[in-house]
Formats: C-alpha cells, sequence, structure tokens
C-alpha cells in the first residue's frame, strides 16, 4: 500500500529527527561531535538519531585491515641508512589484476647483472583496485596496503602515477598502522632466522 508505506517512512524519519535533539540532551555537557567517544557512539548499532559523521573534522577510525594505495616499505639502519625491503623481483607486478605496477629494475654497470633493488616502481594508483594481491605475494613483506584514502588531486595525470620516493614508507609507518600484522611478521621473521642459524651451527662447528 503506497500510502501507509509513505507515512510510516516519514514517521521514521520524524523519529530520527526528534531523537537527534534527545542525544544532544543525553550528552549535556560532554562532546558528541568532535570525540573518540562520539564518534563511537554514532557508528555504533545502537546510534540514534543524528548519526552522520562529520568528516573531514571528524574521522571514522580506520580498522588495521582496511586497504588503500600500497606503499613499499623501508627498514631504517642504525646509522640512519634506508634500506629498501623490495628486490624488483617482479611478482607483484605479474600478479597484479590490472596491471597497474611497473618496475625497472637496477643492473650492475660494469657486469650488466640484476642488482636486486629497483631503480623506478611505479603504481598507477587511478587503476589500482585495492585488492590487496600484491602485499599477499610479495615474499619480502615489502609492499603493504596503506590506509591514506585522501588522494584527492586537481590533475590526476601528473600526480596519480607514484614513484619510488612517493611509494617508500617506512617500517615504524607500517607498524603504526598494521601493529597486529607487523608484531606476527617480526615473531615469523625472527623464528625462521634462529632456524637457519641453528641449522648452520653444526656445518660451522664440525
Ligand atoms: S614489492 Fe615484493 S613482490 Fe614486488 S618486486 Fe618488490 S620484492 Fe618483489
Ligand atoms: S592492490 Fe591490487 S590492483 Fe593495486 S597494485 Fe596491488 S595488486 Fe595491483
Amino acid at each position: 500500500m503506497l500510502g501507509p508505506g509513505i507515512l510510516k517512512g516519514l514517521a521514521i524519519t520524524f523519529r530520527h529527527f526528534i531523537e537527534t535533539y534527545l542525544e544532544d540532551l543525553r550528552w549535556a555537557g560532554r562532546k558528541r561531535y568532535g570525540s573518540a567517544e562520539g564518534i563511537a557512539s554514532r557508528s555504533g548499532k545502537d546510534a540514534r538519531g543524528l548519526f552522520t559523521i562529520q568528516y573531514p573534522e571528524e574521522r571514522v577510525p580506520t580498522p588495521e585491515e582496511f586497504r588503500y594505495i600500497p606503499f613499499l616499505v623501508y627498514d631504517v639502519k642504525e646509522n640512519g641508512d634506508h634500506v629498501d625491503r623490495c628486490t624488483s623481483c617482479g611478482i607483484c607486478a605479474k600478479v597484479c589484476p590490472p596491471q597497474c605496477i611497473w618496475i625497472v629494475r637496477t643492473n650492475d654497470p660494469v657486469t650488466g647483472r640484476p642488482i636486486p633493488s629497483p631503480a623506478e616502481f611505479y603504481i598507477d594508483v587511478d587503476i589500482c583496485m585495492n585488492c590487496g594481491l600484491c602485499a599477499e605475494f610479495c615474499p619480502f613483506d615489502a609492499i603493504k596496503m596503506d590506509h591514506d584514502y585522501e588522494i584527492a588531486s586537481y590533475d590526476r595525470l601528473t600526480t596519480n602515477i607514484y614513484n619510488t620516493a612517493k611509494l617508500s614508507k617506512s617500517a615504524s609507518y607500517y607498524a603504526s598502522i598494521r601493529p597486529v600484522n607487523f608484531a606476527q611478521e617480526e615473531t615469523a621473521r625472527a623464528e625462521k632466522e634462529a632456524k637457519v642459524a641453528a641449522a648452520k651451527k653444526p656445518a660451522a662447528e664440525s
């Protein structure tokens, strides 16, 4: 029935309208807007009244597994030098469904042999579909999915092909956005290194 349905919808809208003011009264003295507590309340299943997030002043907390554009991870040595994890093996470029990654390998200028480090690494972020396969398949934990979704620009032709410099971020940044993943990978890496060291020990002693 068209008539009762419209009336029911209007009644729901009116209830939300009233509840917005009731919620403001309930939150009197506390910050319903611009506070983590207020955002959690308006994002939850029991949200009543106005539950719009006032972006960009407010942002919904980003879950760890959220993924946007990939980035390249580098480690920082004790002397401050940056060490790229990427070996330019090319696996990520091969598995990327829309083929938006391309890599220029570094070659030894004398021997011409490949050096395990990219001379250039590009991702066309307009084509990237945020699937995360590159990060899943990278054997060196060198490419990870970022949380930064604010990439709007006025000229995508000059800004949306990310090069190595724009893609590279530190391992500590990675740890800050994906602490659980980072800790799991570091534990797995330490266990693997311990196994390799244990396997080498008897050979070195004999
Ligand atoms: S990011 Fe990983 S998979 Fe891609 S080229 Fe570098 S090491 Fe290989
Ligand atoms: S997230 Fe998916 S589409 Fe984007 S670069 Fe990685 S593999 Fe390609």
